[in-house]
């Protein structure tokens, strides 16, 4: 059954589509069946995936609505060797949609459920807010993958992000869990990056992740030619970047079976 996780900051610009779509990518490399879910309405995932997002028919919109499955509305990234539920501007909408209907926060849950088994691992690229698109993603998943540049406010904003898995879990979601934190743009030149990444490791430990993504300009130019960066230069510093996550993240779990 796949493992299921949120990726998930309410503050915007901080890698969270390109961890997305890079780790995507990256765990498609080494053999796990992957799905990746756009569950933001900029639908950058989808295009970052090399899915033009425009001529789209059915996307995860229409998923939260009742209207098609996922097994019909799925489609595949041939460049990144994955499956993409794929997002577009219509998703804003749902926003809104959604409130009359029943159950609202656990849509896409109940949508995944028959695919699990598909996969082995489902990605969800959450949007920067804690709306409801966030919080079917919360409910969907098994846990929280959080991506986050080593700045001054971080912390800060990730201290609300934790109270709201909190509140997920009471509430909602009581398998809920913080699957690892992910220092993003990292500039190891940088002190106040080396004080906030230390602060983070401080408070929680084995959580941060041992691999950095340092800031590489090959990710940033690779999703305008809708490709992941291991195939766009698989020997960036980005691309070895995500490739070791992936690895770091099958390690873990193997050590926990
Ligand atoms: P949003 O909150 O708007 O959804 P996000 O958290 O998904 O944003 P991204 O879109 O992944 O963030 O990244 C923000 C910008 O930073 C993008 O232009 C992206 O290409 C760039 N970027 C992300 N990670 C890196 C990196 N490690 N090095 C250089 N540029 C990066
Ligand atoms: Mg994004």
């Amino acid at each position: 059954m796949a493992r299921v996780l949120a990726i998930t900051n309410q503050k915007g610009g901080v890698g969270k589509t390109t961890t997305a779509v890079n780790l995507s990518a990256s765990l498609a490399a080494t053999r796990q069946r992957v799905l990746l879910i756009d569950l933001d309405p900029q639908g950058n995932a989808t295009t970052g995936s090399g899915i033009e997002k425009r001529t789209l028919e059915k996307t995860v919109y229409q998923v939260l609505l009742g209207e098609t499955d996922i097994a019909s509305a799925r489609v595949r990234s041939e460049s990144g060797n994955y499956d993409a539920l794929p997002a577009n501007r219509e998703l804003a909408g749902a926003e809104i949609e959604l409130i009359t209907f029943e159950q609202r926060e656990t849509r896409l849950k109940s949508a995944l459920a028959p695919v699990l088994d598909e996969y082995d691992f489902i990605l969800i690229d959450c949007p920067p807010a804690l709306n409801l698109l966030t919080l079917n993603g919360l409910c969907a998943a098994r846990a929280v993958l959080i991506p986050m540049q080593c700045e001054y406010y971080a912390l800060e904003g990730l201290s609300d992000l934790v109270q709201t898995v909190k509140k997920v879990r009471a509430n909602l979601n009581p398998q809920l869990e913080i699957e690892g934190l992910l220092r993003t743009m990292y500039d190891p030149r940088n002190s106040l990056a080396q004080q906030v990444s230390a602060q983070l490791q401080q408070h929680f430990g084995d959580k941060v992740y041992r691999t950095v993504i340092p800031r590489n300009v090959r990710l940033a130019e690779a999703p305008s030619h809708g490709l992941p960066v291991l195939v766009f230069d698989k020997n960036s510093k980005g691309a070895q970047a995500y490739l070791a996550l992936a690895g770091e993240m099958l390690n873990r779990i193997a050590a926990e079976a």
